[in-house]
């Protein structure tokens, strides 16, 4: 569940949302075609530099949304937050990416690319209250300078715990869990 705040309208407030296995599953594109263990992040069994290859682009343009992840940050939107996409993906994947989102049907959002370890520098200068992110070392970070951090659960980042960290399971968890919510307000 999202903390109340956020569920409020008229809501004002920015979130801060990673891409790569947050709301698109390249996990499942990378699993299709590789032998990876998932257990370690990044995957060592792929080369640095990977995702600049034309290989590694087709990838990212061919995952899938998390299921419930349009819907989540569809409802935050509305509500009146504002997104800010942080991403570590090559440059070279910035007109994909921003194809992608919208394909999709993800709220509009500013779209910031930066270099892996840099998104807690950015969050707090950005003032983000709320950051999804799966990577490890990102998440940790982050949670000192976000109020909340909620990190979709993957192996590689299981034992990643923090006071303001938060793993979850699916986005149709929290969708349920938003819907009912809403209505309760409605009702109210
Ligand atoms: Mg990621």
């Amino acid at each position: 569940m999202l903390p109340r705040k956020w569920m409020e309208g008229p809501g004002r407030m920015r979130l801060g949302v990673d891409i790569c296995n947050t709301i698109a599953n390249v996990n499942a594109e990378i699993l299709r075609r590789y032998d990876v263990s998932l257990e370690v992040y990044p995957f060592p069994e792929l080369p640095p530099d990977f995702f600049s290859t034309t290989e590694g682009l087709t990838l990212l343009a061919r995952a899938k949304p998390l299921p419930g992840a349009v819907e989540v940050l569809g409802i935050l939107s509305r509500l009146g937050h504002e997104i800010v996409y942080m991403t570590s993906r090559p440059i070279l994947a910035i007109d994909l990416t921003r194809e992608w989102l919208a394909a999709h049907g993800f709220p509009r959002g500013s779209i910031v690319f930066l270099p892996r370890g840099y998104k807690k520098v950015f969050a707090a200068h950005y003032g983000i209250g709320l950051f999804f992110e799966d990577d490890p070392i990102e998440a940790a970070e982050l949670q000192e300078a976000v109020g909340q951090v909620y990190m979709p659960a993957w192996p590689y980042n299981k034992n990643v715990k923090g006071r303001y960290i938060k793993r979850f399971n699916s986005w149709k968890d929290i969708q349920n869990l938003s819907d009912c919510h809403l209505r309760y307000r409605m009702v109210l």
